[in-house]
């Protein structure tokens, strides 16, 4: 399971930041994730809280700022956003041209600590 690399990783940038700025403890960590980034929100909440203990960050809460999939077509120039993995054709109009501009986005955007 990916995920829980990907909790240790998170775990392992927040724990550095918090050292390095001379903090005791993490409270809350937000991460933006993009819904075709193939990451499970509640698989790693689940790894994260468990990979959390015996760190400064045991009582930090992890919240997911999940970002729709969302791109800009090519042949009606719209943008458009969906609630899925993954998009074949535009929504508007039915064409397999577009470009995606989000959704594959998996970043630490905010941190609070102590
Ligand atoms: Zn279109």
């Amino acid at each position: 399971m990916h995920e829980a690399s990907i909790a240790l990783g998170i775990l392992d940038i927040i724990v550095d930041k918090c050292h390095a700025e001379g903090y005791r403890s993490i409270e809350s960590v937000t991460l933006k994730i993009g819904r075709a980034a193939g990451i499970m929100p509640e698989a790693l909440l689940f790894t994260f809280d468990v990979a959390k203990s015996d760190t400064p960050a045991r009582d930090a809460k992890l919240v997911i700022d999940l970002v729709p999939l969302g791109g800009l077509c090519g042949r009606c120039e719209r943008d458009f956003e969906v609630e899925d993995t993954h998009v074949l054709n535009c929504p508007w109009c039915g064409s397999p041209t577009f470009q995606i501009q989000k959704g594959y986005e998996m970043e630490i955007v905010d941190m609070e600590v102590h």
